[in-house]
C-alpha cells in the first residue's frame, strides 16, 4: 500500500523553481506544515564541499530554521534536495539513504530535467530502505 503525503501546489512549484535555478548542482531546503499537509518551503544554502554531487545544510542554518518553525507553529515534514540534470533519476542514492538521519521527515528529490515524468518524488527512508510515497498536490 502506498502512503500519501500532501503538499500545497505553491510549495511544489517553489521546489521545482529552486532546482531549475541551479540545474547543474544540488539545491536543498526543508518543508513544513501541519497535520501532514506541507504548506511552506524554506530554501537553504547548500554548503557541501562538492555541491554538484552532494548537499548539506549548515547546522547553524538548521537551528535557525527550527526556531522559525516553532515561531510559526509548524512541524518539520520533509527535507528536499535536487539531483542535477545530468543524473537520470530522482531516486535516493546510496548516500541519500545512508544520510537519512531525520528519518521522521520525508525525503523529497527534485529533478530539473525538463521532461521528467515525476519531477518531484517523495520517499520515506527507514533502516536503510526507501519506500516511495504518493504526493497529493492540493490548491
Ligand atoms: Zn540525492
Amino acid at each position: 500500500m502506498t502512503r500519501t503525503i500532501r503538499s500545497r501546489r505553491k510549495v511544489y512549484g517553489q521546489l521545482l523553481a529552486h532546482a531549475c535555478r541551479q540545474p547543474h548542482r544540488e539545491c536543498c531546503g526543508i518543508l513544513a506544515g501541519q497535520d501532514g499537509l506541507i504548506t511552506q518551503a524554506f530554501l537553504a544554502k547548500n554548503v557541501a564541499a562538492d555541491p554538484v554531487r552532494n548537499y548539506e545544510i549548515a547546522p547553524k542554518e538548521i537551528v535557525r530554521l527550527m526556531g522559525e518553525l516553532r515561531k510559526r507553529r509548524l512541524r518539520l515534514l520533509g527535507i528536499y534536495h535536487s539531483h542535477p540534470n545530468w543524473l537520470d533519476t530522482n531516486e535516493p542514492s546510496l548516500k541519500d539513504i545512508a544520510l537519512a538521519y531525520h528519518s521522521e521527515a520525508t525525503c523529497f528529490i527534485v529533478t530539473p530535467r525538463p521532461y521528467a515524468t515525476a519531477p518531484i518524488r517523495a520517499f520515506s527512508i527507514r533502516d536503510g530502505r526507501a519506500m516511495e510515497l504518493e504526493i497529493q498536490v492540493l490548491r
